[in-house]
């Protein structure tokens, strides 16, 4: 699948759920309210379109929601999106908050998953809670100690929030490369309303990285995911470490991504609001062909990129639509 733009589309990644067991204060209110089950598609459906995105030359899917692992029988999908590995799909993997990981680990790797994003913005237990409004970081320390014991590769999901938990990247650093993670710091974006003011909220992660070179040496790499981060090696450590950028820097002429929510809408960028949906094709009866054809016709509505903006005079996010909707 070829965008109008001439990118490859070849990677998708699908939220099935909006659910979470947490309310990280960057991507959700407090009192979120979630969907009716009735909106949210089958995992039969997921599948369904997982294959067909696989037919028209996907080779990664990522699995993210809200929280994949609190939805229930969420292994079934793993391991019938994971059989197709090897016949079209060349990697599947999964973001996660790494509360349910240490119970699922194994079940991952068996199911064919190779790589785990897990998300912790820092290390301090009584800032975990603070960010998370009520998470105790040990189940998620024990969840990435047991993906690492079942031999999943773990980069670590850190947003980088100004007055929060900036002075701990060095720690951060220093302890992932202890454990062989690889780390991504992420910029906040501004996607849904939250109870507070992103404004407030927001660090460029170009000071940040000035900051890290006083102590630690970054190494360019030509490796990349075609996605917004751009990734260095930490020459004391040896393991990777990447700034995804979206409000400092444009990634989007490279970008072979769509995403799909928990409902059925297809997402052609993170940034816009682009899209198609395909939970009334699949509940309308559609033969493989016309789904195929509905995911060509949705690729041609790809826009060119994004133009996110904090802007403190609106007091509003850019996008209505939450993370956990689209899953980042
Ligand atoms: N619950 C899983 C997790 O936390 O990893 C998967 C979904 S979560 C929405 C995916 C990623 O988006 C996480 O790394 C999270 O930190 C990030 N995220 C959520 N809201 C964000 C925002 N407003 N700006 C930047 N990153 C955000
Ligand atoms: Fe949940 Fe992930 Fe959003 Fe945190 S970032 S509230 S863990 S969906």
């Amino acid at each position: 699948m070829i965008d109008p733009f001439g990118r490859p589309i070849t990677y998708l990644r699908v939220s099935v759920t909006d659910r979470c067991d947490l309310r990280c204060v960057y991507c959700m209110a407090e009192d979120m309210t979630f969907l009716p089950k009735a909106e949210v598609l089958s995992l039969e459906e997921m599948d369904r379109l997982c294959g067909a995105f696989i037919r028209l030359g996907t080779n990664k899917i990522r699995i993210t929601g809200g929280e994949p692992l609190v939805r229930r029988d969420v292994m079934s999908l793993f391991r019938s999106v994971g059989a197709r590995i090897g016949h079209g799909l060349d990697e599947l993997t999964l973001t996660t908050n790494g509360t349910q990981l240490a119970r699922y680990a194994g079940n991952l790797h068996a199911a064919g998953v190779r790589r785990v994003n897990v998300s912790l913005d820092t290390l301090d237990a009584a800032r975990f809670t603070a960010m998370t409004r009520w998470g105790k970081i040990e189940k998620t320390l024990d969840g990435i100690f047991a993906a690492k014991a079942a031999g999943l590769a773990i980069k670590i999901n850190a947003v980088a929030m100004k007055g929060v938990n900036e002075d701990e990247f060095d720690a951060m650093i220093a302890w992932c490369g202890e454990h062989g993670f690889d780390l991504c710091l992420i910029e906040t974006m501004p996607l849904g309303d939250i109870d507070g003011d992103r404004t407030d909220q927001y660090l460029p992660l170009s000071v940040v990285r000035a900051r890290i070179r006083k102590r630690w040496t970054l190494e360019e790499t030509a490796y990349t995911t075609g996605g917004p981060a751009r990734y260095f090696t930490v020459a004391e450590t040896g393991q990777r470490i990447g700034f995804i950028t979206p409000m400092t820097h444009n990634f989007c002429e490279s970008c072979n991504r769509v995403r799909l929510t928990c409902t059925g809408t297809l997402y052609l960028c993170l940034g816009q609001e682009d899209s198609a949906d395909f939970r009334q094709v699949l509940r309308s009866g559609a033969s493989d062909d016309a789904l195929d054809d509905a995911i060509r016709a949705a690729i041609t509505l790809k826009p060119k990129g994004h133009d996110f903006v904090i802007d403190r005079a609106r007091q509003r996010p850019a996008l209505a639509r939450h993370m956990s909707m689209t899953g980042g």
